[in-house]
């Protein structure tokens, strides 16, 4: 059965997924490592911001100084890069190799700005959308997740409204998984990322 296939996608190019920040994406992504062990390998994207309660140095992110993120664009070191609300966070190119050369597929979770430069790259890739529901969910979780500041919920909220409008622009994403029951969404995600 599908969900205990530990073989590589037929389609092994680089998978971008994006969406609001609480909608669930790295729970889905999350759930698809764990079901696909050595099969895919995450991104980890580098961030001027600090690390979250439980988030690990070189697992989550690498956490960088604003100078060391701002040398890497200088070295050309990133795929892409973005701000978001008053941090940036880019992919960098050495990750990404890195990863491809040990046969993983390598999954980016990276918000708009990013998704576009990813477009632009000429890197072929397949792009998926995690919507929430309705705003209001989405509010509900970020609440509930207890790590954000007021500040950086209204930023996150914000942010999301463009996520979302931006996720309609035709021929953009490849798929839309609307995130309402957690194992019919990991369904979805399991049966676009194994279609050959
Ligand atoms: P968070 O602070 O919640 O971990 O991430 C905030 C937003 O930044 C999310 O939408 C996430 O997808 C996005 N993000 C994380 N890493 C990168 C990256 O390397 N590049 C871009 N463009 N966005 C990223």
């Amino acid at each position: 059965p599908l969900s205990t296939m530990a073989t590589p996608p037929p389609d092994t190019r680089p998978i971008v997924v994006s969406g609001p920040s609480g909608v669930g994406k790295g729970t889905l992504y999350g759930m698809l490592f764990d079901r696909h062990p050595d099969t895919f390998a995450l991104s980890v994207s580098h961030t001027t911001r600090d690390p979250r309660p439980g988030e690990e140095r070189g697992v989550h992110y690498h956490y960088v100084t604003m100078d060391d993120f701002e040398d890497l664009i200088a070295k050309d070191g990133f795929v892409e890069h973005a701000k978001y609300g008053r941090n940036r966070y880019g992919t960098s190119k050495k990750t990404i190799e890195e990863q491809t050369a040990k046969g993983k597929v390598v999954l980016l979770d990276i918000e708009m700005e990013g998704v576009k430069q990813i477009k632009n790259s000429g890197i072929s890739a397949r792009y998926i959308f995690v919507s929430p529901p309705s705003i209001e969910t989405l509010e509900k979780r970020l609440r509930g997740r207890g790590t954000e500041t007021e500040q950086s919920i209204q930023e996150r909220l914000s942010q999301a409204q463009k996520e979302l409008e931006f996720s309609k622009t035709p021929g953009v994403h490849d798929i839309i998984i609307v995130n309402d029951d957690l194992e019919e969404s990991y369904k979805k995600l399991e049966e676009f990322v194994y279609k050959s």
